[in-house]
């Protein structure tokens, strides 16, 4: 998605003008590619796939140069990342937003430019796409139009995301018998890699969990991860493991009911594993621990950040397991959170609010994001999410009617809860599941229709409302 920005406020030159530029004629061109005198590697990344993807178009030869080897200078240029030329003309790609991109035709000569990391990634990709027809609609479908004859008419424009957070999933595990990246190949990993950075997303972490291979999308393309450490997802029992905690500070975990009515403090999950493991989250010193271990992980992060000249992560997870049972704990401080209306979400809430409260400060940057999700599905009646929570939404994979626009009845519970959060607070992301499994009315191995469904979040995240941070993550 992009977002025009038509006012450069000052940071920058203003984007303007219009020009016809013939990048190819009978598969012969005339224009050189220029880097500037110091890329990144993901400047050099967004040079070579430029001219690959000219290759495959045209037929024609784009050669890459270095700005400091073309003297006197080449007629027709695309200039790339941060050059001498965009200097002279007013371009400072140092005050570019890191994921933001520029797009400036100068009489027969245009600029490709944009922040660091990724900026001048996301402008070679946008170019191609808006003006070469160039698509990459996932790693195994590129769209390339073959036109020895190529004449474009280019539009100067900046861009950046419309939402923090974009990501993409490619589940190469999860894919079935017959998926063509089954074995993980290098070619694989290659293709998916240009396919999450071609769609300007981050690789999804679950790439980054069973495949450490994707580090690389880091430091090729430049897209850095917008998490931070301490887990990913159902992270509370990373925080508070019963490993750690479970024979000295039973009171941490959740006083569940056994079968015979009897109340104990439960260490192992139900049974169920790390996954079942639920907290007794009003205890005070348990919220202690969380926020001393956040802390460290922020900490970490940016000195990490700061040694690999990146920019920190400021997404924090701290939420709940996964399948646990409905209700939380039953002490009666949690109880008495929850209150008589009964909604699980008012705990997790009050408790995240607690965490985020005391990181606030020094980290005023830093969002906490805590799932809504099975048992905190339903929006809270009386918590109100504090100003750097941040609410993932997340309706359990399949068990809405994908065959139904979200507006039908068999979706009404959907919308609600999703209406109902949304009222609640600006800091939404989205979890969506584009997917194949097998669930309610919904069979298996039948393609999601993607249109509506996604739809109605996004457009309802992008509601008018105070503030102006809106986030989204989509899951394919
Ligand atoms: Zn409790």
């Amino acid at each position: 998605m992009v977002l025009l920005l038509t006012v450069a406020l000052g940071l920058v030159a203003a984007v303007s003008g219009a020009a016809e530029l013939r990048l190819s004629e009978g598969g012969q061109t005339a224009y050189v590619i220029v880097t500037g005198s110091n890329p990144t590697p993901a400047e050099q990344t967004a040079a070579k796939e430029l001219a690959e993807y000219l290759k495959k178009v045209t037929g024609a030869e784009f050669k890459v140069v270095a700005e400091s080897a073309t003297e006197p200078k080449p007629a027709k240029a695309i200039y790339l990342g941060w050059t001498a030329f965009a200097a002279e003309k007013g371009i400072d790609g140092a005050k570019l937003g890191a994921d933001e991109w520029l797009i400036q035709p100068v009489g027969d000569n245009l600029i490709l430019a944009g922040g660091r990391n990724a900026g001048t990634v996301f402008a070679v990709f946008e170019f191609l796409e808006q003006y070469v027809g160039v698509h990459q609609l996932c790693p195994f479908t590129p769209v390339i139009p073959q036109r020895s004859d190529l004449t474009v008419r280019v539009e100067a424009q900046r861009g950046r995301h419309a939402f923090r957070k974009h990501l993409l999933s490619y589940d190469l595990a999860a894919g079935p018998g017959l998926h063509p990246d089954r074995h993980r190949t290098e070619a694989s990993r290659r293709r998916t890699l240009r396919y999450f950075a071609f769609n300007k997303n981050e690789a999804h972490p679950s790439h980054l969990w069973t495949d450490q291979r994707f580090e690389t999308h880091v430091e090729e393309y430049g897209i850095v991860p917008k998490w931070g450490s301490g887990g990913w997802v159902h992270t509370m029992v990373l925080y508070v493991s019963p490993g750690e905690y479970g024979k000295t500070h039973p009171e941490y975990f959740a006083l569940h009911r056994k079968a015979d009515g009897t109340l104990y403090r439960d260490v192992e999950g139900l049974g169920w594993g790390s996954m079942g493991i639920d907290h007794c989250l009003t205890h005070p010193d348990l919220r202690q621990v969380v926020v001393r271990k956040l802390r460290g992980h922020i900490e970490a992060d940016r000195r990490e950040a700061q040694a690999r000249g990146r920019p920190a992560p400021f997404i924090y997870t701290v939420d709940a397991g996964d399948g646990l049972p409905p209700q939380g704990c039953l002490c009666p401080n949690c109880r008495a959170v929850v209150g008589p209306e009964g909604a699980e979400s008012d705990l997790w809430v009050d408790f995240v609010n607690a965490i985020a409260g005391a990181v606030k400060a020094d980290y005023p940057d830093v969002l906490i994001r805590t799932l809504a999700y099975n048992h905190t599905l339903a929006p809270p009646k009386r918590a109100r999410p504090r100003d750097n929570v941040l609410i993932w939404w997340c309706y359990p994979y399949g068990s809405r009617d994908w065959f139904h626009p979200i507006t039908h009845e068999n979706n009404r519970t959907f919308r609600e809860q999703f209406e109902g959060w949304a009222a609640l607070t600006r800091n939404i992301q989205i979890y969506d599941y584009w997917s194949r499994y097998r669930s309610g009315r919904n069979p298996p191995g039948f393609p999601s229709p993607l249109v509506e469904h996604p739809g109605h979040p996004a457009r309802a995240a992008l509601l008018p409302g105070p503030g102006n941070l809106r986030l989204l993550c989509q899951r394919q």
